[in-house]
């Protein structure tokens, strides 16, 4: 038995057989650091990026000391972001499975309030959310804290970077001393060593081993006119043929000049900046998360929280502007152990802004690949997402949508994606070859008994 394997640790057998039903065959190295710790019940502090298991550190951590007899709030997670609480509210859910009944919540600003008031008055295990909207339940007295035993911290600098760091004060204020507390943390600036000082008890401290000198090839291309950057844009992702890319642009206008053109070079790419409002945001995500967009375009603030697994490729479009927004990103790719490629494009003038991430550029520099590329067909990507014009106000679940989709006329349930199911709209994710079968499918038949409009979205 290694060090890494998961049953080296006392947890509880259910969770133990259900890690390696996920296929989680051994711990990655944030685990193997700080669970034997988090599960002997010590405050830790870990340097954890998306990507390198850090959800599962704490989510084990927290599952394993629950009362599932009681449902009171006995864990909460503070994270940055709506997407960072769905994802990391979904991994606990997974990491749960074997378990009955165990009741996640997330609570985010940006969706109703009445329905959280509900589902808290039904009782609750764990509480995933951003500090706005608890400390707005906290304030009204929906949400009652006095008996959580574990506090989470998830992407502390993130958090303290978008100004939270007063509502979190707050928050931690209504939460029982002798609780333990877990803050992950991608940096460590010194306000990250002040909020630990203040609500954290002798914390250790776990570093996992940079991520981009065990999975991430880095690669450097010099451009030097804005025609032959996007041409080594198009070079890159023909060779490499991603089913998913990130592209990082410095400016939110150049996101969309260069998802334009990249469509007009029947690239599925798509943008999200700043300018776009939820709903267009929320769709953009949707699709590049269920595989049937391949480029996603982005600035950085806009790419923020994030949490999309299995980036193929990260691309910078344009040189970050510090050395660690460039680690940032191209900690994006290489998750969990596998391998991610990390493409770089600079014009003499960026030279300066390399210089600062120790980047030789003489052996570094790698050539572009052939032109040829241009002419190849582009990969369609594998799957394709129906927009079904009806969501969680008119009581649609997931499962009434795989149900529409299968059976008689329809298609297997193996060709069914990601189904994200929103206040009134769903998207399913269905294998391309099959989307013309699907589109019928739930046109002719009924979901739920009625009728729902839906379309391909392209
Ligand atoms: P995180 O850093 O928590 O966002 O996790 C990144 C991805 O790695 C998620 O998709 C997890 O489901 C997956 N993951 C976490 N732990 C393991 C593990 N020990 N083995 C394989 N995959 C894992």
């Amino acid at each position: 038995m290694s060090s890494t394997d998961f049953s080296a640790l006392k947890l509880n057998p259910d969770f133990l057989k259900n890690l390696s039903s996920l296929g989680y065959e051994s711990m990655t190295p944030i685990q193997a650091l700080s669970l034997p710790m988090i599960l002997s019940g010590k405050d830790v502090i870990g340097q954890g990026k998306t990507g390198s298991g850090k959800t599962a550190a704490f989510g084990l951590g927290l599952l394993q000391k629950l009362d599932t007899t009681s449902f009171k709030a006995q864990a909460i997670v503070l994270c940055p972001t709506r997407e960072l609480a769905d994802q990391v509210a979904s991994e606990i859910r997974k990491l749960a499975r074997t378990v009955h009944n165990i009741k996640v919540l997330t609570l985010c600003g940006g969706t109703p309030f009445g329905p959280q008031i509900g589902s808290l008055a039904h009782g609750v295990h764990i509480v995933v959310g951003t500090p706005g909207r608890i400390e707005e339940h906290l304030r009204k007295g929906t949400l009652k804290l006095s008996n959580i035993n574990t506090l989470v911290l998830d992407e502390a600098d993130r958090m303290l970077d978008m100004g939270f760091q007063d509502t979190i004060d707050q928050i931690i204020e209504k939460i029982p001393e002798n609780r333990q507390t877990l803050l992950f943390s991608a940096t460590f600036p010194v306000e990250i060593s002040s909020i630990a000082d203040r609500v954290m008890q002798h914390p250790t401290i776990v570093e996992a081993p940079s991520v981009e000198e065990s999975t991430i090839k880095q690669y450097f291309h010099l451009t030097n006119t804005d025609d032959e950057r996007m041409t080594a844009l198009r070079l890159l992702l023909a060779k490499h043929k991603p089913d998913s890319a990130l592209v990082f642009c410095n400016t939110k206008l150049d996101t969309q000049d260069v998802a334009d053109e990249l469509a007009y070079y029947k690239f599925y790419a798509i943008s999200i900046h700043g300018d776009l409002d939820q709903r267009e945001r929320d769709q953009a995500l949707i699709r590049f998360s269920n595989g049937s967009v391949s480029v996603l375009v982005a600035t950085d603030v806009a790419a923020r929280g994030l949490d999309i697994d299995d980036l193929d490729m990260v691309i910078n479009f344009n040189v970050a502007h510090d050395p660690e927004v460039h680690t940032h990103r191209i900690g994006r790719t290489g998750r969990a152990g596998k391998h991610g490629i990390a493409c770089t494009l600079y014009s003499d003038k960026e030279t300066r802004k390399l210089d600062l991430l120790d980047i030789d550029l003489v052996d570094c520099t790698s050539p572009l690949p052939s032109d040829n590329y241009l002419n190849k067909p582009i990969k369609h990507p594998t799957m394709t997402t129906l927009k079904i014009d009806g969501g969680k106000k008119q009581k649609l679940r997931p499962g009434d949508i795989v149900g529409g989709l299968t059976g008689k006329g329809g298609i297997p349930g193996d060709k069914i994606g990601k189904i994200n199911v929103v206040s009134n709209w769903s998207y399913v994710a269905v294998s391309s070859e099959l989307v013309k079968t699907a589109l019928q499918k739930i046109q002719n038949d009924k979901l739920k008994g009625k009728t729902f409009r839906v379309r391909i979205l392209s």
